[in-house]
């Protein structure tokens, strides 16, 4: 029987095992993460059995890095990323120089050499952009104001990591020889220029062409109308910016798919190609964690685990700690401190970069990079500890901020709305906006959750009661009193979370009326059976409201049947336009 190659065996073996695993953890009210870590141990070299690949794995998982910071990118303009540089240039440069300076306080306390000290430092400083993204989407932070800075300071720590991957081989032999070995000051000026000068260079030229070339070929693939075009064009200008960014820019695969979904943020195409590389996306957001799992050696954890807690403290404690009082200072919502504070109490795939770069040029010892490789490890298994801290302090740290901002939004955790006999609308989108104004209109007092702190701005500036969060969570449906209301409406598109909302509604408040938003029969049939009393299903309403249309508008008459009539020719399509094309999907343009 022939043999199945490395690849097709890491994908099955690996994504079968951390499919069987991430479900038990989730069964068990843990983080899936963990589940997937611990697949990867399991086909590491470390643990007896079935070894993968590793070399595939890490690859594999540059992979999944590319195409989740390409999906970061495509919810991110730059202007939110101007918007956030005031505080997350001086937060992150304090913070990195803070969280070095502890590490090598460390390293020289265990008597390593002032280079080793300086590697390691940097490599406890810098976080995992695939871990803080996942957190953000999981919590529902990207949208979120907090969520921007979070984004803003993974970006400026990507950039230090650049420059440090770039200088450390032209300064190794001054941290090793000393003095006498230190490198001409102009050849070190040069180099630092021409780094900088090429990530500006690449910056620049996405920009100027990018920002229009790129928008333009999606457009043109997507006016061809073949959704698998389509995706295939997503893929290639992902892969493609971010390869040609790492090996004619020196920038990383990371950041390149970064600024590549950047550019396209703006066009009208952003959505629609978010959605269409979500499901790759996951699979390799997978593969990663698997990388990182297979790396590591679990008898580090029981040669020395004294030796771990205190650069483990570092990462969860200090570093925390840093990015709270530096948020603090700079006048940041205690809010929006916890969160990044948690957000960056791990660290990841830069780190273990950086120890490699600092084992081959001589500066760290394996040893030494085990050790990272397990702190990695286990700040990642116990970052979700750090964001069910946040979810605990959250209503202490809204009190606070409130009683300085006078907020009218508050978070899912806050105190529980004192509105009775309200509505609640889920969803301040396209559909909810529409129902809270009409809902108004009526006179009702209105409570609307939403995940996007952004998009309730303007309520909030009319002063209507407003959750931030997901609506699935039971704490947000509790602090909208759903006992006190008498009338839900749940304007979400998506029909699991939906169908959840409606589920603990029904079960809080068995008079209450609920109307929900569905976009397939089965949707409706899910929902109704959860306890919707009206689910409308948005399709056959867009039909009706043609039809009415075609009815009332265009009747011919009696004489004068519709088919018999001589169609008008078609006007062509301007652009924003919705246009249904001759294909498996619609594509908006
Ligand atoms: P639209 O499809 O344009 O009506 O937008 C749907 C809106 O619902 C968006 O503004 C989303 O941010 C919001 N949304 C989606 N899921 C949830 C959820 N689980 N909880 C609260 N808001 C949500």
């Amino acid at each position: 029987m022939p043999h199945a190659s490395p690849l097709i065996t890491i994908l099955v073996i690996g994504l079968t095992l951390a499919f069987g695993l991430g479900m038990l953890a989730n069964r068990l009210g843990i983080s899936v993460l963990v589940g997937y870590l611990l697949a990867g141990v399991a086909v590491g070299p470390f643990t007896p059995g079935f070894v993968a690949d590793q070399a595939l794995a890490l690859q594999l998982a540059d992979i999944g890095v590319i195409l989740l910071m390409f999906g970061v990118g495509l919810h991110f303009s730059v202007k939110d990323l101007l918007a956030v540089r005031a505080v997350a240039l001086p937060g992150t440069l304090l913070q990195v120089l803070l969280s070095s300076a502890a590490g090598m306080g460390l390293a020289l306390l265990m008597g390593w050499t002032i280079q080793a000290g300086l590697v390691f430092g940097l490599t406890l400083s810098v976080a995992s952009t695939v871990v803080l993204m996942r957190a953000l989407d999981e919590q529902r932070l990207m949208e979120t104001e907090r969520g921007h800075l979070a984004i803003g300071w993974l970006v400026i720590q990507d950039l230090i990591t650049v420059l440090v991957l770039v200088l450390l081989p032209t300064l190794a032999p001054l941290l090793k020889g000393g003095a006498a070995h230190a490198p001409a000051l102009p050849h070190l000026a040069w180099t630092l220029a021409i780094t900088l000068g090429k990530v500006v260079a690449f910056v620049a030229l996405m920009l100027v062409v990018g920002r229009r070339a790129l928008p333009a070929a999606l457009h043109y693939v997507a006016r061809i109308g073949s959704r698998e075009l389509f995706r295939l064009a997503l893929l290639a200008v992902a892969l493609g910016v971010a390869f040609v960014a790492s090996e004619l820019f020196g920038v990383s695969l990371a950041l390149g798919a970064f600024v590549a979904g950047m550019v396209l943020s703006e066009s009208a195409l952003s959505q629609h190609a978010a959605e269409e590389t979500l499901p790759l996306r996951d699979a390799f957001a997978v593969l990663f964690f698997i990388s990182v799992g297979m790396l590591f050696e679990p008898a580090t954890l029981l040669r020395q685990p004294a030796s771990l807690l205190a650069p483990l403290a570092i990462v969860f404690i200090v570093t925390p700690a840093i990015v709270f009082a530096t948020l603090c200072v700079l006048r940041q919502s205690l809010r929006t401190a916890l969160t990044l504070a948690a957000g960056l109490s791990q660290i990841g795939e830069f780190s273990f970069i950086l120890a490699t770069l600092g084992v081959d040029l001589g500066l760290l010892d394996a040893p030494a990079r085990s050790l990272v490789l397990a702190v990695s490890i286990l700040s990642i298994l116990l970052n979700p500890l750090a964001f069910l801290l946040v979810g605990l302090l959250g209503p202490w740290a809204d009190r606070l901020d409130s009683r300085h901002e006078g907020a009218a939004a508050h978070e899912a955790t806050a105190a529980a709305s004192t509105l009775d006999a309200h509505a609640v609308v889920v969803g301040y989108g396209r559909v909810g906006a529409l129902v809270v104004d009409g809902l108004l209109r009526q006179g009702w007092p209105v409570l609307v959750i939403e995940t996007g702190d952004v998009t309730v701005k303007p309520l909030r500036e009319r002063g209507i009661e407003t959750i931030l969060g997901n609506a699935a969570d039971p704490a947000t449906l509790t602090a909208a009193n759903i006992p006190a209301a008498r009338l839900l409406v749940v304007a979400i598109p998506e029909a699991f979370e939906a169908g959840q909302v409606v589920a603990q509604a029904r079960a809080a408040n068995p008079t209450i009326t609920i109307i929900a938003r569905a976009h397939f029969d089965s949707a409706v049939d899910h929902l109704r059976h959860l306890g919707a009393n009206v689910v409308i299903m948005g399709e056959r309403e867009i039909a009706h409201a043609m039809l009415d249309h075609a009815e009332h508008d265009l009747s011919p008459g009696p004489a004068m049947p519709l088919r018999a009539t001589t169609p008008e020719p078609i006007p062509p399509q301007p652009r924003g336009t919705t246009r249904v094309l001759p294909t498996d999907g619609a594509i908006r343009i």
